[in-house]
């Protein structure tokens, strides 16, 4: 199985929450996750209560606002896979997570299917502008910041319920994993799309599906190998 990984050429990879709480980040779906033990926390991640209610958006911000993404770093499992880029192993990068830590890493082939905290949008006017630049009028007593251009809507650029994903991501990501003689799911229950889906696309094309992942997922029966070890202390060896 380790050989699998070791002769591959063309990896595709897709990560999770899973590769990122060792770096402290918590998952939303997990046993710890915030949705799971705080449901009503969802109505700041579903776009229509966002636009609708100051009160939500004020409890997004703070929510954002005390976010460990802002200090979090990237662990050894991130740090791998940005040996396998330098390696030129690496068809793309697709994540889930939005918390930037494989480009912190320094992972440059990222593609980021739910969008990042790190900046943020206007609703209305589509001007992007980063994070650190609202998070200080937070701290300076606005608890709904409103576009600087325009006056609308500021939201992270984070895809929420009720939004449409960036089709040239989907359309980088299906590339990505078109390319490859090896997709590698980790730290992801594969339970939402389309990240589901590229799994499929992946077996259909008959490339080989490897998951790293601790809870069992609805594609282990169809996986070459699973792997339920810890990421950080795996990936290392598993890329070497
Ligand atoms: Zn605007």
């Amino acid at each position: 199985m380790t050989d699998l990984v070791s002769k591959a050429r063309r990896i595709a990879v897709l990560t999770g929450a899973g590769i990122s709480t060792a770096s402290g980040i918590p998952d939303f779906r997990g046993p710890q996750g915030l949705w799971t033990k705080n449901p009503a926390a969802q109505a700041m991640f579903d776009i229509d209560e966002y636009v609708a209610s100051t009160e939500v958006r004020a409890e997004a911000w703070k929510f954002r606002r005390a976010a460990a993404a802002w200090d979090a770093e990237p662990n050894a499992g991130h740090r791998a896979l940005v040996d396998l880029e330098r390696q030129g192993r690496l068809t793309g990068l697709i994540t889930q997570n939005v918390d930037g830590l494989h480009q912190k890493a320094g992972s440059v082939l990222v593609h980021e299917l739910h969008g990042t905290v790190w900046y943020v949008d206007c609703l209305t006017c589509a001007d992007r502008v980063p994070m650190a630049e609202v998070l200080p009028r937070l701290e300076a007593g606005d608890p709904d910041p409103a576009c600087e251009l325009c006056g609308g809507i500021l939201k992270s650029a984070t895809i929420s319920f009720g939004q449409s994903l960036d089709q040239a991501v989907i359309d980088a990501a299906t590339r990505a994993t078109q390319e490859a003689d090896l997709f590698l799911a980790i730290g992801t229950s594969l339970q939402v799309y389309p990240a589901a889906g590229l799994c499929d696309l992946a077996l259909r094309a008959g490339i080989p599906l490897v998951i790293l992942n601790a809870e069992p997922t609805p594609y282990d029966d169809e996986a070459t190998a699973v792997i339920t070890t810890p990421i950080e202390e795996t990936l290392p060896g598993l890329v070497a």
